[in-house]
């Protein structure tokens, strides 16, 4: 049993003892323990209604005040001399003063909890309960009250008020059976209420069918009213009880077989009782067949109901089915659709294709509700920046789509983007404070036959455009930007087999001390030959290697190759030379490879490659995008023993703080800065900086791109360390350089200035 629910057990158990004893028990116990019972579950249905957090109490401080008034009903029929007379006299009529409005009370209680627990109308079970209704209405009116208004024994308006009872019981019973017939969820406390005015209408109609003779205060009569009470007191004690008054959700449901056959029955019941009880008089048979057409008029009533509600529950489903229940917008499938329609009539279409930038940090940061919050603020502040017969979908994630048709060609798109862009200029208040969010957007204007889906998978890729350029932006896709995407797919599909068909090779640019103008080791740059393209460069194919993450096999193979390498020519080297080093780049992406310090650490054991001749390169950028992930593998790799090199100095956005943070030993000056040393005083100004700033942090630095003999000079007398580029030497394959190599060693002072390409 659930702990919650001890109270209401315990209240049923009890009242089951005190009713044990009320039949069993000693007379003189009677009377207190039927005010114990009855006050005992009035305190319960007031505890109940008290503990009920969410909701309304009204209708249980209705219930409650009922219960009140019936116990004041029974108390007076105690007190009052003559109210319990057998037979009864007028004066049995005064309790009812009270019971009277205890029935009102009850029925707008059950009927409140009924209006607020149908969510949607569930026009069936109302149907249905008032069919029930109208069956025990004939019933009632062929056994209880007519016979009675032929009697003559007892004063009619006793035997009318006894046979409304049963009339009133039939419309709480009415109003309970919706209660269950509506769907949703049936809980005990449901069970418990059914069960309490199941009690009350058969214990009102024993009152009713008594006998003249029959004593008004009949146990059994009690018994039912107390068990009544008891069942309301247990239901409000119960923990499902608050679901009586909660909005349900309607469930679609055909006419199943026992609706059927209850239908059938009510239908053919007034034929059944004309035979079985043939009406004595002509008034008679008249109401009953005025009672008798309402049921005919019900029944088809609630067959057209089903009916509608079927209707009305395919459009609900079709609406879920078409709409992103987040936003209540549109989703992809209405959009697909929409457009299609669109493109029929043959006007242009225009889609904006808009993307949340670093959507992921809100989650991340806040939480997926948070995320969400963010998503209704945005799809509100879209869709009251647009016209009104504009499209406004949620494509998914954080992805929206504003589209819209025009019979001529339009130049609405891009001032229509730029107004989406500027939406987002405002940060969004939310729960947890406010949160400022740029999106990308993908324009795309087009007339003529093509499909939805191309339209939307290329302002999809117009989105990818606006992202790549920086974010924050739009893109226009245009047949210069498909032909971009169509190179790029084939090149992907060509980079797949590269290695395996080996295509692959590695290139060596040596990296040369400036104060000796000798080798100190080289950088490994890839080379990809395609038999067809010819030469791809490393900045095109690089990329998609790392969007791919075929990067991370590439780059493993590359490492271990110049390993190797560097190994073979430290071997054919004299002893006496300083050792020498190869530098290898790594990508963000291999970075997030949770196997990279293992991979490293296999290739230095496999080629015999000491830690000490290793440099890694990253570059800043690449630290910028993930910095937590990747700062704790660099940390792992400078454990191995392995030089960071921070590549392409100066062109991150955030330089300073990150040479700081990043746990380098060298530090390359992108070659952009390094072209305008001895021309350019701000490009001096920033290498100055560099330099010092680097060797106050104990750091070497790397000048790339030297290019000319003026960079030479003036990046010597300025205290770099080390210089690369063609001024030295261009990266060339191994064997080449093993030449070079060769001749630095037979001549010992080498001019490597009078050997470049
Ligand atoms: P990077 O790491 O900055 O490599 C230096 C690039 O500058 C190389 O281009 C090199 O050939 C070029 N270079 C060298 N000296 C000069 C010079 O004096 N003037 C000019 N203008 N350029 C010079 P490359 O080989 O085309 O590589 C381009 C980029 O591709 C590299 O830039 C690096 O970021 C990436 N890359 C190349 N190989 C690999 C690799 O194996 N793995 C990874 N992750 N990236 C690589
Ligand atoms: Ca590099
Ligand atoms: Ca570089």
């Amino acid at each position: 049993m659930h702990r919650a629910a001890r109270g209401s057990v315990g209240l049923l158990g009890c009242g089951a003892v005190g009713l044990g004893l009320y039949v069993a028990g000693p007379a003189v116990l009677a009377a207190p323990l039927f005010l114990l019972t009855a006050v005992a579950s009035i305190a319960a249905t007031v505890v109940g209604t008290l503990r009920l957090r969410r909701g309304s109490r009204r209708p249980w401080w209705a219930i409650v005040g009922a219960e009140t008034a019936f116990l004041g009903g029974a108390v007076l029929r105690l007190v009052v001399p003559g109210a319990g007379a057998t037979p009864p006299g007028p004066v049995a009529l005064v309790p009812d003063v009270l019971v009277v409005p205890g029935y009102a009370l009850l029925a707008y209680g059950l009927l409140d909890m009924l209006r607020r627990r149908r969510a949607v109308q569930d026009e069936p079970a109302r149907a249905d309960a008032a069919l029930l209704g109208l069956g025990a209405a004939l019933a009632a009116w062929t056994f209880l009250i007519a016979p009675r208004l032929d009697a003559a024994t007892v004063p009619a308006a006793i035997q009318l008020t006894a046979a409304l009872f049963p009339m009133v019981d039939v419309l709480l019973l009415v109003i309970v059976t919706q209660l269950i017939f509506a769907d949703g969820v049936r809980k005990p406390a449901l069970w418990l209420v059914g069960a309490a005015t199941s009690a009350m209408f058969l214990g009102d109609l024993l009152y009713a069918l008594r006998e003249d003779g029959l004593h008004a205060s009949l146990p059994v009569l009690d018994l039912l009213f107390l068990a009544a009470f008891l069942t309301i007191g247990a239901a409000a004690l119960h923990p499902t009880m608050r679901t009586l008054a909660e909005p349900q959700p309607a469930v679609l449901r055909d006419l199943g077989a026992a609706r059927t056959a209850g239908l059938a029955a009510v239908l053919v019941a007034p034929n059944v009782l004309a035979l079985l009880a043939p009406p004595p008089t002509w008034w008679n048979a008249l109401v009953r067949l005025m009672v008798s057409v309402l049921l005919a008029v019900m029944i088809i009533v609630r067959l057209v109901k089903a009916n509608n509600s079927r209707a009305r529950a395919e459009r609900a489903a079709r609406h879920r089915a078409t709409h992103d229940p987040l936003t209540g917008l549109p989703n992809r499938e209405q959009l697909a659709e929409t457009i299609d329609g669109w493109l029929h009539s043959d006007p242009e279409v225009s889609l904006l294709f808009i993307d949340l930038d670093r959507f992921k940090g809100v989650n991340d940061t806040w939480g997926h509700e948070v995320g969400d919050e963010l998503l209704r603020a945005v799809a509100g502040r879209l869709r009251n920046a647009v016209r009104d017969d504009d499209l406004v979908c949620r494509t998914g994630g954080d992805e929206f789509v504003v589209a819209f048709a025009t019979p001529e060609p339009s130049s609405r798109a891009e001032p229509l983007a730029r107004r989406l862009l500027a939406l987002f200029s405002h940060p969004f208040a939310l729960s947890v404070g406010t949160v400022v969010v740029t999106a990308s957007i993908g324009v795309v204007s087009r007339r003529g036959d093509t499909g939805a889906l191309s339209l939307i998978r290329d302002a999809d890729t117009a989105m990818y455009q606006a992202k790549d350029t920086g974010r924050n932006r739009y893109a226009y896709f245009d047949a210069a930007l498909r032909e971009r995407v169509r190179t790029r797919v084939s090149l992907e599909q060509a980079l797949r087999g590269a290695l395996a068909r080996g295509e692959l090779s590695v290139a060596y640019q040596p990296i040369i001390d400036l104060h000796t103008d000798g080798p100190v080791g080289f950088e490994a740059l890839m080379r990809w030959d395609h038999p067809v393209l010819g030469r791809v460069s490393p900045l095109e194919f690089i990329p998609i290697a790392e969007d791919t993450g075929l990067i991370v096999p590439y780059g493993a193979w590359l490492l271990e190759e110049a390993a190797a390498q560097l190994v073979r020519w430290q071997h054919e080297r004299p002893p006496t030379g300083a050792p020498l080093h190869i530098s290898v780049n790594l990508s963000v992406r291999q970075l997030q490879d949770s196997a990279l310090v293992d991979t490293i650490r296999g290739v230095l054991d496999r080629t015999g490659l000491p830690a000490s001749g290793l440099w890694l390169e990253i570059t800043e950028s690449g630290v910028i995008e993930d910095p937590e992930g990747s700062l704790a593998a660099l940390h792992a790799i400078r454990e191995l023993g392995v030089t960071l090199c921070l590549d392409d100095f100066g062109t991150g956005y955030s330089s300073l703080t990150y040479l700081r943070r990043f746990p380098a030993g060298i530090v390359k000056i992108d070659r952009a800065f390094v072209d305008g040393v001895g021309q350019d005083c701000d490009d001096e100004a920033i290498v100055r900086t560099v330099i010092a700033m680097a060797h106050a942090l104990g750091q070497q630095v790397v000048a790339e791109g030297v290019e000319t003999a003026l960079h030479r000079d003036w990046l010597r007398a300025h205290g770099c360390d080390l210089a690369q580029g063609w001024f030295y030497g261009a990266a060339r394959p191994a064997a080449a350089q093993s030449a070079l190599l060769r001749e630095l060693a037979a001549a010992p002072h080498p001019l490597i200035t009078e050997r470049r390409a």
